[in-house]
């Protein structure tokens, strides 16, 4: 069962975006390959790609070579789910990171399978882990470390995640750090569906709030998250920049590495 769903999803649709690639499928199809790969054993790295994510890798190596090399990428923003619209390989909805984690956290709840939270303030994760275990009964969080550790202790964090091998592994550290992370200690990692959940921690403690389902249907959860947090505004500078970037790709004006496969 694992091994052929994570077969099918090497033939699986796959947009380019800017070199990126991006996995053409649905928030159902996400989940269940996520919750195949926890019984596998390989690590399973999930990338939940955005605009501002997907931008940054054509100025950033590292980070393009990590979005290249994960297990699957999906489309968590509506600016990838336009994009991959206009490049000719549309993915069919967005499967957003904080859903995403929910999803997994839902399933790995009803089949009892062990978890870690890595990421967030002490008190915020405190709060997270609370609220998981309040509304997801059965959930078994067998570990967590807060995300302002110093790089000394980085061993013993190791050390513990292997120790305690958890199936899913969610990393809230902020992109683009949380995928470095991930990527750095990839080999290092037992067996396990990986992913960075960006500030879904601070959701799920009730510290921060999610755009209304309105503004989420209608492709405006980054305009939310700048009237939130005005600071925000400097880094979504780059939306009209990607957008611009995607339409050169779409025109055939400008081409990125990879962009053979779009339409395979
Ligand atoms: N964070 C962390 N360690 C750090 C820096 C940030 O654990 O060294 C946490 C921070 O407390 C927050 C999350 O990472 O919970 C970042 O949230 P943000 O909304 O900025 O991430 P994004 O969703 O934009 O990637």
């Amino acid at each position: 069962m694992h091994a052929n769903n994570v077969g099918k999803r090497k033939q699986r649709k796959r947009a380019t975006v800017l070199g990126s690639p991006v996995n053409c499928l649905t928030m159902a199809e996400a989940v269940s390959l996520a919750c195949d790969a926890w019984r596998g054993n390989q690590v399973f790295h999930i990338v939940t790609a955005n605009a501002e994510m997907i931008y940054t890798g054509t100025r950033d190596r590292e980070l393009e070579k990590i979005i290249q090399a994960a297990e699957l990428v999906t489309a968590d923003g509506a600016g990838v789910v336009l994009a991959s619209r206009l490049v000719g390989c549309p993915a069919p909805e967005r499967v957003a990171g904080y859903d995403l984690m929910i999803e997994c956290l839902k399933e790995a709840a009803r089949q009892q399978v062990p978890v870690y939270l890595l990421g967030a303030h002490p008190d915020v994760l405190f709060q997270a882990l609370c609220r998981a275990t309040d509304c997801y009964p059965g959930l078994r969080v067998v570990g967590s470390q807060h995300g302002y550790f110093q790089a000394k202790e980085e061993e013993r964090i190791l050390a513990d995640i292997q120790r305690i091998r958890p199936a899913l592994l969610l990393v809230a550290m902020g992109a683009p750090r949380q995928e470095k992370w991930i990527y750095r200690h990839k080999k290092a990692l037992p067996p396990c569906t990986v992913m960075g959940v960006g500030g879904s921690f601070d959701v799920l403690a009730g510290k921060s709030r999610r755009a209304p389902l309105w503004m989420q249907k209608a492709g405006l959860e980054w305009f939310y998250r700048i009237l939130k947090e005005p600071g925000r505004l400097l880094r979504a500078r780059v939306l009209p920049v990607f957008m611009f970037y995607v339409l050169l790709q779409a025109l055939g004006v400008k081409r990125f590495p990879g962009e053979q496969s779009s339409r395979g």
